[in-house]
C-alpha cells in the first residue's frame, strides 16, 4: 500500500516569505500549496463588497450572517501553474493584494465565524496529506498533527523592504513607513486576537531568514522535512 504524504505546517509574522517558501517547498515535493492568507483575503474582499466594513470598525454580527453567501475556491490556472483563489466564482487573485484588504484582512481574520469557515474547509484540503499549507495558526490549530512544522520570521525592517519591492513594481511612489506600519499592525492584531491567535506551535522550527537568502532557507526546510518524510 502506498504510504500516505505528510503535510507541512508554515507559520509566521507577515511578510515573512512564508508562501515564497510554501511554493518552492510544494514544488520540490509535488505537494499540493494551500495559502490560507489569501483565504482570509478574499473573505475581506467579500466584507468590503458587501459593505459590512468601514475603515477600522466591523459589524461581526452582520459578517456571520453573511458568510454563509460566501462561496470561496481555489482553481488550477495552467497559465500561471498555480491555485488561484475565486470568489463567488471569479478570480480574485490580484484584487485581494491590494493596500485596501492588507488594511482591513485582520480585523475580518479575529471574527470566530469567519475562522470557523475558513478553518473547516483548509482541514478538508490537508486530509489527504500531500499539503503544504502557510498562514498564522495551521500548525497550532488546522492541522496540529502535521508531520512537519516552521515558524518563519525575520527583522520587521527587512520584512518591509521585501514588500515595498513587491508593491514598487506596479506602484513606484508607495512609502517603506505605510509598509512597515501595516506589518506591525497586522502582527499586533494577529497576535492578540482571543480567535486562534498567531503562536508558535511548541513543536515547530524556527527560521529567522533576515540574513538568509531563498536557497539557503529552502535547503534548511528541506533538511527538516525529508526527516519527517523518513520517520513518518
Ligand atoms: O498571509 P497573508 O499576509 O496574506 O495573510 C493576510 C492576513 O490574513 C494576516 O495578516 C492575518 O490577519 C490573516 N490570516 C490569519 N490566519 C491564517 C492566514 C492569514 O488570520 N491562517
Amino acid at each position: 500500500m502506498e504510504k500516505r504524504k505528510i503535510n507541512i505546517a508554515i507559520d509566521g509574522h507577515s511578510s515573512a516569505g512564508k508562501s515564497t517558501m510554501a511554493k518552492a517547498l510544494a514544488k520540490e515535493l509535488n505537494f499540493i500549496y494551500v495559502d490560507t492568507g489569501a483565504m482570509y483575503r478574499a473573505a475581506t474582499l467579500f466584507c468590503i463588497k458587501e459593505r459590512l466594513v468601514q475603515t477600522n470598525e466591523i459589524d461581526s454580527s452582520k459578517v456571520e450572517v453573511a458568510i454563509d453567501r460566501m462561496y470561496l475556491g481555489f482553481k488550477y490556472n495552467s497559465k500561471s501553474e498555480r491555485s488561484e483563489i475565486h470568489l463567488g466564482g471569479v478570480n480574485v487573485e490580484e484584487d485581494i493584494r491590494s493596500m485596501e484588504v492588507s488594511r482591513k484582512v485582520s480585523l475580518v481574520a479575529a471574527i470566530p465565524a469567519v475562522r470557523h469557515k475558513l478553518v473547516d474547509l483548509q482541514q478538508r484540503m490537508a486530509e489527504n496529506g500531500g499539503v503544504v499549507m502557510d498562514g498564522r495558526d495551521i500548525g497550532t490549530v488546522v492541522i496540529p498533527h502535521a508531520e512537519a512544522k516552521f515558524f518563519i520570521t525575520a527583522d520587521p525592517e527587512v520584512r518591509a523592504h521585501r514588500r515595498l519591492r513587491e508593491i514598487q513594481v506596479s506602484q513606484p511612489n508607495f512609502q517603506l513607513s505605510e509598509v512597515l506600519s501595516n506589518i506591525l499592525e497586522r502582527d499586533r492584531i494577529d497576535s492578540n486576537r482571543s480567535a486562534s491567535p498567531l503562536r508558535q506551535a511548541k513543536d515547530a522550527i524556527v527560521l529567522d531568514n533576515s540574513q538568509l537568502s531563498e536557497d539557503e532557507q529552502l535547503a534548511f526546510l528541506l533538511t527538516h522535512v525529508r526527516k519527517a518524510i523518513a520517520g513518518a
